[in-house]
């Protein structure tokens, strides 16, 4: 079986108090992970420890970074590179958020660099691709999401590659309130995972987790991720909910 990963992103939100006690809300539930499911916190890089040290004792639950720099270190300031995440044993990092594309001006070319330094420094990258709402009316989406793809991971070898985690997000779902449905879910699941096997091969592109990111919410959980090709969710502003967070991580197959 995939992993199957309920994915938290906090985005620039909560107090650290508000966070702790998100955490000890959602972790108070008790919910056993199986084998093959994952649950992430990507908080903010100040909450990070904190983070840790509550999932620490916890079987398959753990923290990720929002972001790193594309380069290894030097003067620049106010940027977290992958060695520092790293160093504090942060095991996942969100690269290439479409806010993060929008906001930050954020490159392929950039995220095949942070995706090449988290892969150094150990850390599994969440690679974020998704259409805005222009392409999805162009009907142009499987070509849009293919060249990130192609321009951000597949300078990666076979081997490499099995350490990504990717998060299917169209742009206009996110935040939105507006889901994907599980017909067009599915089918760009199916698209990535085609275009992974054409380049890596079936067996390659059939270990690799693709979560579906945008307005994944308590109550169409368990439907999106029942679909073949979707293995959990990348979720925004439900995972600000402990109740509901705490449903999409039992929505999980
Ligand atoms: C996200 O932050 O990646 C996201 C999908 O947000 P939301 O669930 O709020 O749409």
């Amino acid at each position: 079986m995939r992993k199957q990963i309920a994915a938290a992103n906090w985005k620039m939100n909560l107090t650290f108090q508000q966070g702790e006690k998100l955490l000890d809300d959602i972790l108070g539930a008790d919910i056993k992970l199986k084998e093959y499911q994952q649950t992430l916190f990507a908080v903010p890089f100040p909450y990070l420890l904190m983070a840790r040290s509550e999932v620490e004792e916890l079987r398959n639950y753990y923290v990720a970074a929002q972001n790193c720099y594309h380069r290894k270190n030097g003067a620049f300031t106010g940027e977290v590179s992958p060695e520092m995440l790293h160093s504090l044993a942060v095991p996942y990092c969100v690269v290439g958020h479409s806010e993060r594309r929008e906001y930050f001006n954020e490159t392929n070319a950039m995220l095949a660099d942070k995706v090449n330094l988290c892969l150094e420094n150990f850390i599994t990258p969440i690679f974020c691709c998704g259409e805005s709402l222009t392409i999805r009316e162009s009907g142009t989406q499987n070509q849009f999401v293919e060249t990130q793809l192609k321009e951000s991971l597949f300078h990666l070898s076979a081997e490499k590659i099995k350490d990504i985690v990717i998060a299917y997000e169209p742009i206009w779902a996110i935040g939105t309130g507006k889901t994907a449905s599980t017909d067009q879910a599915q089918e760009m699941h199916a698209h990535l995972r085609s275009i992974l096997g054409k380049q890596y091969g079936k067996d390659v592109a059939d270990n690799i987790s693709i979560l579906y990111g945008g307005s994944v919410k308590a109550n169409n959980a368990k439907e999106l991720f029942s679909c073949a090709d979707v293995d959990g969710g990348l979720v925004g502003g439900a995972s600000l909910i402990a109740d509901d967070f705490i449903q999409i991580i039992r929505a999980l197959k």
